[in-house]
This record gives C-alpha cells, sequence and structure tokens, in this order.
C-alpha cells in the first residue's frame, strides 16, 4: 500500500459547500454517442454539474467521442478516468496498472488540457498497487455512496427509490451514461436536480476538480516494480 498519509481511496465526497449540504452526480463508462449527450442535455438544462469517469480507449476512437469530453468540460463537468479499457485491474501486476493509467490519463489531457485528479476503476475494485499507481499519477480512487444499479434496473421509478433511500450530506450517486444507458439515466437527472432542491442540498462540482498541472503526483513511485 501507498505510504501512510496519503489519502488513496474516497466513498463520500465533502459533506458541504458554503455550509450547505452537497450531494455529488457521477457517470460512468462513456463518452457514448448517442447516449451522453442525452445525460448532457439534461445536465444543461438544470445548469448541473457532474463527473464522468471515462474510458481513454474510447475517448480516443472518434471525433464524436472527444467532442463529448470537451462538451462534459464546457457545460462545467469534470473528468475522471474510468481506464483505458473497461477492465478489472486489480490482479495486474504495477507496472500494468501503471500503463493503463498513464494511456487513459494522457489522453484526457490530449484532449481537454487538464489532468484528471480522479480515477474509478471498473467495478470499483482495486488493490494496493493499482491505489499505489494512481496517486503517483496524481489521482485518487473515487468510489461511490451508493450503487443505483441503473445498470441493472432500468427504470427511472426504482432508480429514485434508491437514491432518496441513501440520501445524506456527502452522497456520491454512482449512474451509467455510456452502455446505452443515457436515455434513462438522462429522466432520472432532473428529479435529482428537484429533490435536492427540496431538500435544501446543493450539487457539487467539487468532487474531481481538474489540474493543468500535468506532473502532479500525491506519492513517490513504489520502491520496486513488479
Ligand atoms: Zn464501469
Amino acid at each position: 500500500m501507498p505510504p501512510p498519509g496519503f489519502s488513496t481511496i474516497a466513498f463520500d465526497g465533502p459533506e458541504t459547500i458554503n455550509g450547505k449540504p452537497a450531494i455529488y452526480l457521477t457517470f460512468d463508462d462513456g463518452p457514448e454517442p448517442g447516449s451522453t449527450n442525452l445525460v448532457l442535455d439534461a445536465l444543461a438544462k438544470t445548469n448541473t454539474p457532474a463527473t464522468f469517469s471515462t474510458i481513454g480507449s474510447i475517448i480516443s476512437d472518434t471525433a464524436a467521442s472527444k467532442a463529448l469530453v470537451k462538451r462534459e468540460i464546457a457545460q462545467g463537468s469534470t473528468v475522471g478516468a474510468h481506464g483505458w479499457m473497461h477492465l478489472d485491474m486489480s490482479k495486474w501486476t504495477r507496472a500494468a496498472d501503471r500503463e493503463a493509467l498513464t494511456k487513459v490519463k494522457n489522453e484526457i489531457e490530449k484532449v481537454t488540457g487538464l489532468a484528471p485528479t480522479c480515477s474509478r476503476p471498473p467495478y470499483g475494485s482495486y488493490s494496493g498497487n493499482l491505489s499505489w499507481e494512481t496517486s503517483h499519477l496524481g489521482m485518487r480512487i473515487q468510489r461511490w455512496t451508493g450503487d443505483t444499479e441503473d445498470w441493472a434496473r432500468p427504470d427511472p421509478d426504482a432508480i429514485m427509490k434508491t437514491i432518496t433511500k441513501s440520501w445524506k450530506p456527502g452522497y456520491v450517486i454512482l449512474l451509467h451514461d455510456g452502455g446505452n444507458h443515457g436515455a434513462v439515466t438522462a429522466q432520472v437527472v432532473p428529479r435529482i436536480v428537484a429533490e435536492a432542491k427540496k431538500r435544501g442540498y446543493v450539487i457539487g462540482n467539487n468532487l474531481c476538480p481538474m489540474t493543468t498541472d500535468l506532473n502532479l503526483t500525491t506519492a513517490p513511485l513504489p520502491p520496486t516494480s513488479s
């Protein structure tokens, strides 16, 4: 594991912003033309920020994917890493973890000019190696408070029920813009925004702020590479 003092894995976000309780929207598995744009439309309508956990190989694939990532930033959302491919990295060597994380980080930087500070490994699976390599690259692992299981139950009512059940300050809501879930997820967005308003919550944009420091590191290299 990384040396003590490095906070490498987070579940909840900051509980308050300017004294108001906050929740955070996170969307995984994009960018996906035909799906991510629907989520972005819903966010734009309500002027709501979110964090997108993106897959590097998909970003690099098409101009349309790159345009979606740029639009995420332009709308005031932030972009984090979700891996180069959608693979479980928790059993990989440090070298393999480093290579995949570096590739997705570089791809995000190439397209946005900004470095991500969060990585959410696919399936939320991580190891000591992965968390250390993530920290070395200036990112922390950002998991989630509650899984909405929007991928398994594409029903806006069921998703909202799960969300309201776990609602609390610092709640990091996991949703998916990839996997062709955008149409359903887009229906949930205004309902979350209305719920937040009703409860006096803000939807935060500070879960995973991006940085212009492309060489940021929050941990030294591991002593040996395997
Ligand atoms: Zn995923």
